[in-house]
């Protein structure tokens, strides 16, 4: 992060304010090196639901992997700017700095936020964790991650929060999404190569279930449809999904053998 940062004109001493969307080590994890701040004048933000389940050791006790496993990567990546004062809360739905303001998104994580950028009559929201495998969770928000700490909560906000950034046209910024990816409405998924990839067959999302190509890895269009691939299969980016025939049929795991 700080080459990039270099590379755009900035040192890491000139950030002042960090607005963290969840304490998840994919999202806090460069805010040291080696124990120490990397960004050492740099006020840390986050919803003061997030910092207290984090450092709540019975929240740890009683967690279930794979979130107990991230309660240990918390001290080293923010620990350093707890202990410096530099960590400052938020109560919900709060304006930070003109024109900047968070929103809760809670579900993911207790005290995860969104955070809502406007200026001159626009505006842009970057949700945290609301996806984590665009290629089904689009079509079927219902499905959810292991990573959830709540996965209900995870999901009924995906649902209210895709629905009401479409009504409205909001422009959105999300992480785990493919960049630099757009989702057209019509046409599915645009996949890493830049190719349109065709929509995955609704139904068979539905069931949990459908085809690879016989040769290729990825989905195809329903019988009668061009042969084209669509984003890589499930079974290989999650373990929720497995390949059970050599005809490469993918079914969704019952959640006990997951
Ligand atoms: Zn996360």
């Amino acid at each position: 992060m700080p080459e990039s940062l270099k590379s755009a004109g900035y040192s890491p001493e000139q950030i002042t304010d960090i607005l963290v969307t969840h304490v998840h080590p994919d999202h806090t994890g460069g805010l040291t090196v080696g124990g120490k701040k990397v960004f050492p004048n740099a006020i840390v933000h986050m919803d003061r639901r997030e910092l207290a389940y984090w450092t709540d050791k019975s929240a740890e006790e009683n967690a279930p992997e794979p979130t107990r496993s991230f309660f240990k990567t918390v001290e080293p990546a923010v620990g350093p700017y707890i202990a410096s004062g530099s960590v400052k809360t938020f109560d919900g739905e709060t304006l930070l700095f003109p024109g900047l303001r968070s929103i809760p998104g809670y579900g993911h994580t207790p005290g995860q936020s969104y955070y809502v950028l406007e200026s001159g009559g626009e505006k842009i929201i970057f949700w945290g964790d609301i996806i984590h495998v665009p290629d089904i969770q689009f079509y079927n928000p219902n499905i959810t991650i292991k990573f959830d700490v709540d996965s209900s909560a995870a999901a009924a906000r995906r649902k209210r929060d895709f629905a009401d950034a479409a009504k409205h046209r909001t422009l959105v910024a999300m992480p785990h999404m493919y960049f630099p990816r757009a989702l057209d409405e019509e046409d599915g998924i645009d996949d890493p190569t830049g190719r349109k990839a065709p929509r995955p067959p609704a139904q068979a999302l539905r069931r949990g279930t459908w085809d690879c190509g016989p040769r290729r890895r990825g989905l195809v269009r329903p019988a009668g449809g061009a042969d084209r691939t669509a984003p890589e299969c499930p079974c290989r980016r999650t373990r929720t999904w497995r390949c059970t025939t050599a005809r490469a049929r993918h079914r969704r795991l019952p959640a006990a053998s997951r």
